[in-house]
């Protein structure tokens, strides 16, 4: 963004649009290979959320055994060369290369792309069914795991206070609806949780009802008959009603009602019943098979150039199955996402792309406590060996260590401990709907409302990214969002230090023991802060005063120690800071303070004596409302907190590196203001600021104003 950060992407553009298993694999490969090419390409991955979701783990997720995080693959720790950019993708044009997409705060955004993969996955297939979409909830995402974990706590609590005997029974019915794996796994994982918490609530084993639908009159087609029976058989010994050959025709917020005619009382409907591709797919105006987009063996989408597609979106033929295409599953879509790294990465050296083909290696099915069957390489396991190779298998296939040893130690506690049953109430049922959840159609979305652009029509919110975005910064940080608020640094940023000069001129006879100073104050502060204790600054400065004296031989008087305090509190600002912030405020940015000096309740503050009050009136932040210093990332989140925005909406403007470092490792972006004895620092690893300027004129200058195109 300034002339001294890099412009315009010279280099080949790879976007992945997903993270799920096909776009994490490929992401995952496709940078590696750069590296060991040698060759320069961008990939930037588009998504939602910012990590991948580990789903086979989501019916233990719902079931109380595993913490949702566990699943949760950050996609910023195991990606670090990827540009990761939060958006859900609404249209692409592939005549000009671009794609547009909704930020979190449902901004439109256009980006340009050279080499496009397309692995947005699936969503629930959703029945022409009356109420199912109100009243059902799927088992896609985390949120939908946790609802249905708590809703059916939550239903089982008030179920003991119920006086009316029907809707009490309701409350103790679950219902889920499909029994291929996903469905089989999580009627087993709710039904240890419900007999758990049955217990708790005193409730006799009969007044829980579980009921499994399926259409088809087989569970599990993907694992065989024999398996299959084994595990029905165990489901219905704990007790697990199955009912084949039915399905919902009506769901009702505390009944559903059957094809054979019955009604089951139930205020807990899961619908996993199939998947249908990304809606993303019907808008592109390509060639699809059952839904999904058609692609060649090599994943490369016909009638285009340079666009690929693998996973559930994409009908990739099965090379092992004549006339098939594969099935959508993980087991496909990381082995898919190998492969798309590959091609792409021939159509940038002029090597030969590769089809894809693979022999499905089994099924894994945990079905709760003790028991699971699964068929690796077609050896047919069921109950605790089986058990075993499940949990086994899901600790190597997960792909980070953290994730993997903090799983790992879920199980222990699981094999050594009761399920912990606790309703977090973090996921209300708006969330846990089909549409929220899976198409982030948000109704109730807290940032957007928070977001003044988002009333206006939907042209105006539409924004480019500027070349300067979309450039590669030093060390590939992170891509940052336009900013809507400058979070402005108090001290060196707006009010001049320097004019405490004379002051130490005076005490110590040598005015650049300011700075050595001000380096003991940034240093003790932090020291603070890592130790887990906290004073303030008013409390370290004089102190700190006291031992530099006492470094430089000079007895302070606790006359002196105090002046310092009032030195703090009344620092004139800088000349350029009334004209920079006039400027910015006009182009409609929100200013906001961020201090690491406490409050002064009663006394005029240092914005006050600087006469820059009026820019921020009830915006000021302290650090003291979290009693750590920056640059720790509480604060800098405490902020967006409080304006209602994420972090990534957020600029830090300041004069110090470790403020932007510690901003940027927040999700702000950031501008180095660089006040006399302040310059950038370059070392890898660490993330550039996105601005740099002399002063905020300049910064005003530098600026595009929210809602303006850039
Ligand atoms: C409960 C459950 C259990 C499962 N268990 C197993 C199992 O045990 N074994 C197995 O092999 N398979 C299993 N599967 C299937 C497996 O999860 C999928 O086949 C696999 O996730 C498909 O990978 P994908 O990359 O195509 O899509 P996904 O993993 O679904 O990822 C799609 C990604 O694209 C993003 N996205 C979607 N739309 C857009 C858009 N418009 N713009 C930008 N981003 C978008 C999503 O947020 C997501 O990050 C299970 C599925 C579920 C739901």
């Amino acid at each position: 963004m300034t002339g001294q950060v890099a412009v315009g992407l010279e280099q080949p553009h790879i976007v992945i649009v997903g993270s799920g298993f096909a776009g994490f694999h490929c992401a995952w490969r496709l940078s590696a290979s750069l590296r060991r090419h040698r060759a320069r390409a961008t990939i930037t991955m588009i998504s939602p959320i910012d990590y991948l979701l580990y789903t086979p783990l989501l019916p233990e997720v719902a079931g109380g055994v595993i913490d949702p995080r566990l699943v949760a693959i950050p996609l910023a720790d195991t990606l670090p060369r990827v540009r990761l950019v939060r958006g859900y993708v609404d249209a692409v044009d592939i005549a000009a290369r671009t794609l547009a997409f909704r930020d979190q705060e449902a901004t439109t955004r256009q980006l340009g792309w050279d080499r496009l993969v397309l692995t947005p996955g699936s969503i629930t297939r959703l029945h022409d069914i009356p109420g199912l979409a109100d009243n059902a909830r799927g088992l896609k995402s985390i949120a939908q795991a946790l609802y249905l974990r708590d809703h059916i706590l939550e239903q089982f609590e008030l179920a003991r206070a119920d006086t009316d005997p029907d809707r009490a029974a309701a409350r103790r019915t679950v219902v889920v609806v499909g029994s291929s794996y996903s469905g089989t796994e999580l009627i087993g994982q709710l039904c240890a949780m419900a007999q758990t918490a049955a217990r708790r609530f005193g409730f006799a084993p009969e007044d829980l009802r579980l009921i499994l639908v399926e259409r088809s009159g087989r569970m599990m087609p993907e694992i065989g008959p024999t398996l299959a029976a084994r595990a029905e058989r165990q489901l219905r010994g704990r007790g697990v009603q199955i009912r084949t050959g039915v399905t919902l025709t009506n769901v009702a917020p505390d009944h559903v009602d059957l094809s054979d005619g019955t009604r089951i009382g139930t205020c807990t409907v899961a619908w996993v019943a199939g998947v249908s591709a990304s809606p993303l797919i019907h808008t592109l105006g390509l060639d699809t098979l059952h839904g999904r987009l058609r692609v060649e063996p090599d994943l490369h989408v016909p009638d285009t150039t340079g666009v690929f597609a693998a996973g559930d979106a994409a009908a990739v033929p099965d090379l092992t199955t004549s006339g098939d295409i594969t099935a959508p599953t993980a087991q496909h879509a990381i082995r898919q996402g190998a492969v798309l790294a590959d091609n792409v990465m021939a159509t940038l050296t002029g090597a030969a792309a590769r089809p894809y083909r693979h022999r499905n290696l089994g099924t894994v099915v945990d079905l709760g406590p003790g028991f699971a069957v699964a068929n690796p390489l077609n050896v047919q396991l069921s109950g605790h060996l089986a058990k075993a190779v499940t949990r086994g298998y899901h600790l190597y296939a997960i792909p980070r260590a953290g994730n993997r040893w903090a799983v790992g130690m879920a199980y222990l506690a699981d094999l050594m401990f009761s399920r912990q049953l606790v309703s977090l109430g973090l996921a209300p049922s708006s969330i846990a709907r089909f549409a929220a959840s899976e198409t982030f159609e948000f109704a109730d979305n807290q940032s957007a409302r928070c977001n003044p652009t988002t009333n206006r029509p939907p042209n105006e919110r539409t924004k480019t990214m500027t070349p300067q975005q979309q450039s590669d910064s030093a060390d590939n940080w992170p891509l940052p969002a336009e900013p809507k608020v400058l979070v402005f640094d108090v001290n060196e940023t707006l009010i001049d230090f320097e004019s405490m000069t004379p002051l130490f001129e005076r005490v110590l006879g040598d005015g650049r023991a300011l700075r050595e100073w001000l380096g003991h104050l940034i240093m003790y502060s932090m020291t603070a802060t890592l130790s887990g204790l906290y004073v303030d600054y008013f409390t370290l400065g004089p102190g700190l005063l006291k031992m530099v004296g006492d470094i430089h031989g000079v007895t302070i008087s606790e006359k002196d120690a105090a002046l310092i305090k009032e030195g703090m509190l009344t620092m004139p600002a800088h000349p350029d800071v009334k004209k920079g912030l006039t400027l910015l405020r006009d182009k409609g940015f929100r200013l906001v303070t961020l201090t690491n000096s406490p409050p002064t309740p009663g006394g005029p503050t240092p914005l006050e004596h600087a006469g820059l009050k009026e820019f921020f009136e009830d915006h000021q932040y302290s650090i003291e409302a979290c009693r750590v210093y920056k640059p720790a990332a509480a604060v800098y989140h405490y902020v967006a907190q409080e304006e209602g925005v994420p972090p990534s909406s957020c600029m830090m403007v300041a004069a110090h590196v470790w403020d932007t470092v510690g901003a940027q490792a927040a999700g702000y972006s950031s501008a180095l203001i660089t006040r006399p004895g302040n310059a950038p620092l370059h070392v890898p690893g660490l993330p550039q600021p996105n601005v740099i300027v002399a002063d905020l004129e300049a910064l005003g200058h530098e600026l595009v104003g929210p809602g303006v195109n850039a």
